[in-house]
Parts: structure tokens; sequence; C-alpha cells
């Protein structure tokens, strides 16, 4: 079946070209410590093999940017930095790197006195002058403060669409035109939302698609493929990736799932729509990358799961975050969310912290905390 595809600028990304009609390119991140180049370079590589077109690595310091120089002698994938707070870092990475990946809500934490549009510039100049494409990735958990004052607070969606268009508008007046957009969600009907509304505006722009967190296989699968067939079918959608929270050496399960997921939508092997996850018990769980600071992560992830599947017929979201970069704030819209540190397990209730659990107190800590929700929530349907 020839699906429809949005008019979008070619971006070339090191050998791969996204938009411009080219096909949907399957991306994936290395969940390995960066500074770890041998375990760094195996994962860049396994994944590469499994057919991805381009590989994410974190760099959140300079030690990590020290070792991305060596990994990328290491190989010939394309390779994508995710800079977070330390933006300046991209002039270290970008001779190493194909592309840059910069998130507008992680802008205002350094050098609070320069404003986000002088950042964006110094990042074009660093792009321009190394050959490398960039992507705007605006991430629900991590929404520039600026333009959520500018909105309800009920409303998510909106203040995602602002600071991509804004970030847009100012990529497009500086004549650099070699980016895509991401706008993420852990809830694929937000994903569909956010990516429809960007897209009627700017068909133009190629957009990289993904479900932040979806989770464990195969549940992250599931929400994701929600998400993609309504958008891929539509024409919307240049690159994608399925987060998917695996151990390191089945890292390359979310390139044959975003694959599979592809060829069915091409095929028409579409599921029916499904509201998902809004009356039965939601898990999301982030896909781990080199943050992770403990690797007992992973396990504790499929551990929530089994443990509360007593609790199926409840429309409650859990949040599971490997790391402090993204976990506190990632975590505030679950109604029970659990971030990991090194040594300790942070659980919350919403936005709430209830404090920090030893990684083996933590499950019977979070039961009670979910038995008192359900408790609460069936006295006050009884009283409604
Ligand atoms: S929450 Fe932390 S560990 Fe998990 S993917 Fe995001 S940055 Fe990586």
């Amino acid at each position: 079946m020839e699906l429809p595809r949005n008019p979008t600028r070619a971006v070339r990304i090191g050998s791969t070209v996204i938009g411009g009609n080219h096909p949907i390119a399957v991306q994936s991140m290395c969940a390995t410590h960066t500074q770890d180049v041998e375990a760094t370079v195996e994962q860049v590589n396994d994944l590469a093999r499994a057919g991805a077109d381009v590989v994410r690595i974190a760099v959140d310091s300079k030690r990590d940017a020290v070792a991305l120089a060596e990994i990328r002698d290491a190989t010939e994938a394309n390779l994508s930095v995710d800079l977070q707070e330390n933006y300046r870092l991209a002039s270290v990475v970008a001779p190493h790197v194909d592309k840059i990946r910069y998130n507008p809500g992680h802008l205002y934490h350094h050098e609070k006195q320069k404003s986000w549009q002088d950042k964006v510039r110094f990042l074009v100049e660093v792009a321009a002058a190394n050959d490398c494409a960039m992507r705007v990735g605006v991430n629900c958990g991590s929404v520039d403060p600026a333009q959520q004052e500018k909105f309800p607070e009920d409303d998510s969606i909106s203040p995602m669409l602002a600071s991509a268009w804004e970030h847009c508008e100012l990529l497009d007046s500086l004549g650099y035109t070699r980016y895509c957009v991401s706008l993420k969600d852990s809830d694929p009907a937000k994903v569909i939302e956010v990516n429809k509304r960007f897209a009627a505006q700017r068909p133009d722009i190629p957009l990289h698609l993904g479900v932040t967190e979806a989770g464990l296989p195969p549940d992250g699968i599931i929400k994701t493929r929600i998400a993609f067939e309504q958008l891929i079918s539509r024409g919307i959608g240049d690159t994608i990736r399925v987060s998917l929270t695996v151990p390191n050496p089945r890292k390359t399960e979310e390139i044959a799932a975003g694959r599979e997921i592809l060829e069915d939508i091409a095929e028409g092997r579409v599921r029916s729509v499904v509201d998902y996850g809004r009356d039965s018990l939601n898990i999301i769980s982030c896909p781990s990358c080199s943050r992770v600071e403990n690797e007992n992560f992973v396990e504790l992830a499929q551990q929530v799961k089994e443990m509360t599947a007593y609790a199926a017929e409840h429309a409650i979201t859990i949040a599971v975050m490997g790391c402090r970069v993204n976990g506190p704030g990632e975590t505030d819209d679950a109604d029970l969310g659990l971030w990991c540190g090194p040594k300790f397990v942070n659980l919350k209730r919403g936005s709430e912290p209830l404090g920090a659990f030893l990684y083996d107190e933590i499950l019977p800590r979070l039961r009670e905390e979910l038995d008192a929700m359900i408790v609460r929530r069936n006295d006050a349907g009884a009283a409604g």
C-alpha cells in the first residue's frame, strides 16, 4: 500500500536522509555508560547491524564528550548526540557526530543571563560548521516553563507546540533548515494530538516520532504502535524511535519493533483504534540510557509490573524512571512515580515526594500507596 507522506524538507544525517519522501528512518539510543567506550561501541554497532539508521548517545559532561570522540573513531554508524542542560558541550562533540539533539526546555538551566535565542544561535553556528543536522526535541516532562505559564495547567499540548514553533521560527530566520522536530509524551493519545497539530501548521518540517517512556515490551510496543499507526497512516512522521525498557543486550529489540510496525502499517495490518489506558492500569517506564545510575532499574520496572497486576482494572498510572536527570520531572504527571538513584528509589504521589527507599524496600511501600489510592477512589466513587 502506498502511504501518503507530508511534503517535508529533506534533512541529511550522515549517510541517511529523512524527510523529502525518503523511507522513514528507524533510530535507537545507547543505554551503556558513554564513558565505557568499549561497551558503547559494541552497542552502537549492534544497533547499526540490526538496522538502525541513526544511533543517539547521551553526553552530559566533558568526560562523556572525550569518550564520544573515541566512539566515533570505532564506528561507521550515523551518530546523534543528546544534549541536556549543558548546551555548550555542543562545540566539543559536534565534530564527532552527524546530528545534535537539544531540548528547548533545558536551555534555561545554564547561563541564565543569556537568552535562549542566543543559545540557539550558538548551536546553529556549531551545527553548520560541523556538517550536523539538529533535532528540536520537545518532551512533555521538561517543557520550557516560560511557555507553560501561558496556558492553563491542564493543557499540556499547547505549551509543547508553542515551544516547538518558536524554535522553528528562529531556526528558519537564521537560515538553518537542516533540522527535524520531536514532540514526545508518554500518553500515545497526546503524541497523536500534538504531532497532528504540529504537522497541520508546519507540514514542511520533518518529524521524529516517539512515545517517551513507553515501557516494557509488549505493552511499550503496543502503546507506540497505536500512536504510529494514527500518524504514519496520515503522512506524518519521517523518523521513529520505539523506546523500550529492556536490558542492554536486548536493545536491538527497539529497531526490530520499529521496523515491524512500519512494515505492518505499510501492509495495512493496523489494529482497530483503542483509547489506550483510559480505564485500566497504565505502567510507564523509561527506555533507560547512559544516565541510569543503578542497573537494578530495569528489573525493578519488571517487578513493578508484576506486583501491580492485581490492580489491572484501576485507571491508575505508575511511572518508573531510571535517573535523577529526567525522573523527578517526568513522574509529576503519574498517579504514583518512582525514580531511581544510585542507592535509593524515590517514591512520589503525583508531584508530592513520599520519601526515598532502598531497592529491596520499595515494592511493599509502593503496594501500600497503591492500595490506599484504590480505597480512596472507591470511597469517592461510592460517595459520588
Ligand atoms: S529517565 Fe533518565 S535514565 Fe531514563 S531514559 Fe530518561 S534520561 Fe535516561
